[in-house]
């Protein structure tokens, strides 16, 4: 069969194989490309979904904000019923809850006509009735009073108040004396005796008022104040102490009057110096708290009156246990009232929002929530429930109408950041993806073209080997014919017919020994049989079968060769291999016929060299010279099969030995074995 013809016919059968390929390459394109539009669009539906997921968290998140604001109010107005309707159970059950709940700013009781009953404020009443004196009473006081003020003998006084004090009957007799006796005391500077008289009205008698309605610890502390020394200090700083617990208690009343007394004793504070601090931090606190309660009374006691009759409090929402919640009056964000007026005397909470909301915070509803938030109350009023930018505002229905939260992410990026995490992720797939595919569309070619290549190769070497067979067998044949025929005229021609048969025979048995020993190796099945052999006699056998050839082309052949070197080879692999190298100096040397063949040791290894001057090999082909079936194409159409060198390299590798070559064309080249030995 023609050599273009088989080509076609190769050809035929790979295309079939590039359509496969196409097919293949083509579903790889479009499944990646597919899988690619799809983690776009992928990318997108995930930002909405994962927005709808906030909205639908920030939702929860709202109701359960409503719910545990329900259930902190409720707690706190829990248990306020007629049976404690008693002012003092009332106010022991009030005083009890803004320890637990710091979001109360003052709990109070009014009267049913707006009075307060705590913080107990009694203001300043004009018609005061004054109690009843005993006549004695009444004239030793005055004698003392015209002792003191007009005749200014106040020893005399002393004596009159003393025995009014002497024939009190009540409480408000006694502290009337108790308190002249106290002031002329200071008047004559014997400020023990002042302090001890006011002690008493301080212990005994602080919530006894005088006719104008003060209370005489009012008086006491005035003085007490005027006649502080370094000495009675620490004993008048308990007194003042005493008197602010009672005060900030509502046991001593709070009045118009209270203000100032608070000044005075915070300017006195600061101008002498005391040795307690713990007594000094106690009245600053304590006078924080009055001060807080008389500033509440004045800004609610007119409102609250109003509030508290019923009709005023029936469009207020019921927070439950019978409070309404009062927003606080007249733009007024922060505070807000809960108020009680079922019971006998309403009771109700002033409550800083801020910090009602803050205490709800910290309860812990927020668990279980895919994204963290931050929720604020804010300052504005507004009835809708909107939406914008992801922040989530809600109104804390039902019971704090037009009071708004917000709620928004915490981290404002996370929704970008998320996306964009994601978005190095898919494109990141992506890319490997593709390059993935490339990659193995590039092998897929690859490979396409290498089995190509091999197909044409094995081609080549089929019509090769014809080619190789039929030389020596024709010039076989035609020997062998003319000896038959006799027609050989002398019987030294006879002698050369009969060894020329012998060498082709040779030459035929060398290239079916390499196509056996090749395909052997494809299979697996070569045979190393090693033995010590020396190897200056193994080439010495293999040059003595090409004598002939060499002879016939007249080469020049040197040997270099050291007797001494064995090595553990299969000899007649070995000897193959190197027949193959010397017969391609043969084969590839046209005009300088000269080789040379060397033996010899370099260190640890065993060279072999077979050098030749021939027609050398391009540098681009030294390494695939190696390659089963591999030809270079020659000008000169040196006939072979391509097999020699794989066969010798094959050889080599089982000796784990090494072979290399250097060349340069149209000068010869150089085949290095190395063994180690
Ligand atoms: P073959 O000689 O049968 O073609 P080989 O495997 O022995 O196959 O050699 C492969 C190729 O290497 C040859 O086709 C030839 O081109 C090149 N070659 C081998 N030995 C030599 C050499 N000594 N000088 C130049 N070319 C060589």
């Amino acid at each position: 069969m023609p050599k273009s013809e088989k080509n076609i016919r190769m050809n035929g059968r790979f295309h079939s194989v590039s359509r496969l390929s196409i097919v293949f390459i083509l579903a790889v394109v479009i499944s990646g490309s597919v899988l690619t539009y799809f983690g776009i669009n992928n990318l997108s539906n995930l930002k909405e979904l994962t927005e709808k997921r906030i909205l639908e968290e920030q939702q929860e998140l709202a109701s359960r904000f409503s719910t545990a604001l329900q259930k902190g109010i409720e707690e706190v107005t829990a248990g306020f019923n007629d049976e404690i309707s008693h002012v003092d159970l009332l106010k022991d059950s009030l005083r009890r809850i803004p320890t637990e709940c710091e979001f109360i700013t003052l709990p109070f009781i009014i009267t049913n006509n707006g009075t307060f009953l705590y913080p107990n404020f009694t203001g300043l009443s004009k018609n005061l009735s004054e109690p009843k004196y005993s006549s004695r009473y009444i004239s030793n006081f005055r004698k003392g009073e015209a002792a003191e003020y007009l005749k200014n003998d106040l020893k005399a006084a002393l004596k009159y108040y003393a025995s009014c004090l002497r024939n009190s009957n009540e409480a408000s007799d006694s502290v009337k004396a108790l308190n002249a006796l106290g002031r002329v005391s200071v008047k004559l500077n014997e400020y023990e005796k002042a302090i001890g008289h006011y002690s008493i009205i301080i212990s005994n008698y602080y919530s006894v008022t005088s006719g104008d309605g003060l209370p005489y610890v009012y008086y006491a502390i005035t003085q007490l104040i005027k006649i502080t020394t370094p000495e009675n200090g620490e004993k008048i700083l308990h007194l003042v102490e005493f008197c602010l617990k009672k005060m900030e208690n509502s046991l001593i009343p709070l009045n118009y009057n209270t203000e100032e007394l608070l000044i005075l004793v915070m300017k006195w504070l600061q101008e002498n110096t005391f040795n307690s601090p713990e007594i000094l931090a106690d009245i600053e606190k304590l006078e924080k708290s009055i001060n807080q309660q008389l500033q509440f009374i004045y800004k609610y006691q007119k409102e609250l009156s109003g509030l508290v009759k019923e009709d005023d409090l029936n469009n207020h929402t019921n927070v439950g246990n019978n409070f309404k919640v009062i927003n606080a009056f007249s733009g007024n964000n922060q505070e807000m009232l809960l108020i009680n007026t079922i019971i006998k005397n309403p009771v109700g909470f002033l409550i800083n929002r801020q910090k009602l909301f803050d205490s709800i915070l910290k309860t812990g509803f927020q668990t279980g929530f895919e994204f963290d938030y931050k929720i604020e109350l804010l300052t504005g009023y507004n009835s809708n429930t909107t939406r914008h930018n992801l922040n989530y505002f809600s109104q804390l229905n039902p019971y704090f109408q037009g009071q708004m939260i917000q709620i928004a992410l915490n981290d404002e990026n996370l929704i970008n950041d998320f996306i964009l995490r994601r978005s190095w992720i898919y494109g990141i797939a992506t890319a490997l993806l593709l390059l993935g595919m490339t990659l193995g569309i590039v092998l897929i070619l690859r490979d396409i073209s290498r089995e190509k290549q091999i197909a044409r190769l094995r081609a080549d070497f089929i019509s090769n080997v014809t080619h190789e067979l039929k030389t020596p067998l024709t010039s076989i044949h035609m020997l062998a014919e003319s000896l038959l025929l006799k027609r050989v005229n002398q019987e030294s021609d006879n002698d050369e017919y009969l060894s020329i048969i012998i060498k082709e025979s040779e030459r035929l048995q060398r290239m079916i020994n390499n196509i056996l020993e090749f395909s052997k190796m494809e299979k697996g099945k070569s045979e190393y049989r090693f033995e010590a052999c020396n190897l200056s006699r193994l080439l010495k056998e293999v040059i003595h079968e090409v004598d002939y050839w060499l002879a016939e082309k007249h080469f020049n052949v040197v040997t270099e060769l050291d007797k001494n070197i064995s090595a553990n080879v299969a000899p007649d692999k070995i000897k193959l291999a190197f027949s193959n190298l010397i017969n391609n100096s043969i084969k590839y040397s046209i005009d300088n016929r000269n080789i040379i063949i060397r033996l010899f040791r370099e260190k640890e290894h065993i060279c072999i060299e077979v050098e030749d001057q021939g027609i050398g090999i391009p540098d681009d082909q030294l390494t695939r010279i190696f390659d089963k079936f591999y030809r270079i194409d020659q000008s000169d159409s040196i006939s072979g099969t391509g097999l020699g060198l794989s066969v010798v390299k094959e050889i080599i590798d089982a000796h784990s030995g090494t072979i290399t070559v250097t060349s340069n064309v149209g000068k010869g080249s150089k085949f290095s074995i190395k063994l180690y030995s």
